[in-house]
């Protein structure tokens, strides 16, 4: 994901209705800013350019959605995908916010949020950084006070080594492992459904495996 200076993007989520701002002023009072109060909630954390968030929101108004992206200049592809691509003119089941999953329960309360997604989170391949990595233990403690009882976190990645050491942190969290899959475009059952993100068009077109696992606190 290139990480340049996009002139303008800060401004273009300034005056964008959907990207929230001072979004900690919403803890306890997310399911207010959508339409239909009532959905459940599910976020992707790292959304990048948006193409998986976009589709599942279209496909599922009966949820609603909130991306997250720590950089500016990359959500702001994501917006404007939404924004000028006809597909997406009736939905109205998606919010962003531009900010870095670090502060998760600062911003959202806990029993907020149904679902979360990680897709190609970034590896931090150094050691002293895997503390970083959005499936490490200290993440699954940020991700146990927003998500509701029976939440799930969904991930995907080309990464085996990310994938194994995301496994050992969901045992150490204390999480339930309730699907697992080194090969998920030929799992049977796992790839039901499954909508490509932008990294698992790029790295399933080179010929690499796709790693899923799903979690679920207890
Ligand atoms: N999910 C997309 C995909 O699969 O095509 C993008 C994958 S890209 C490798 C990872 C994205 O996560 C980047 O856009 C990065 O800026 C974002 N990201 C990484 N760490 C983050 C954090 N702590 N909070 C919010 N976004 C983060």
């Amino acid at each position: 994901m290139r990480l340049r200076n996009v002139p303008g993007a800060d401004a273009y989520l300034t005056a964008h209705p959907l990207v929230i701002k001072n979004e900690t002023r919403y803890r306890g009072t997310w399911k207010e800013t959508f339409q239909n109060p009532e959905n459940p909630i599910h976020i992707e954390i790292g959304m990048g350019k948006g193409q998986f968030l976009l589709t599942l929101a279209k496909e599922n108004p009966s949820i609603n959605y909130i991306g997250i992206e720590r950089y500016s200049s990359v959500l702001l592809r994501a917006l404007e995908r939404f924004d000028n691509d006809e597909e997406y003119k009736d939905v109205n089941n998606i919010r962003f916010i531009c900010m870095d999953a670090t502060n998760l329960p600062e911003v959202f309360a806990v029993g907020e949020i149904d679902k979360i997604y990680l897709n190609f989170s970034d590896p931090w391949p150094k050691a002293r950084h895997a503390k970083r990595r959005l499936t490490s233990k200290q993440f699954f403690e940020r991700y146990d006070k927003i998500l509701a009882f029976d939440g799930v976190v969904e991930f995907k990645t080309d990464n085996r080594e990310l994938f194994d050491f995301s496994l050992e942190q969901v045992e150490l969290a204390g999480w339930v492992l309730l699907a697992k899959t080194y090969d998920l475009h030929n799992d049977p059952t796992l790839s039901r459904g499954n909508v490509m993100t932008e990294y698992e068009e790029k790295f399933s077109g080179q010929g690499h495996p796709i790693h899923k696992l799903i979690a679920m606190r207890q």
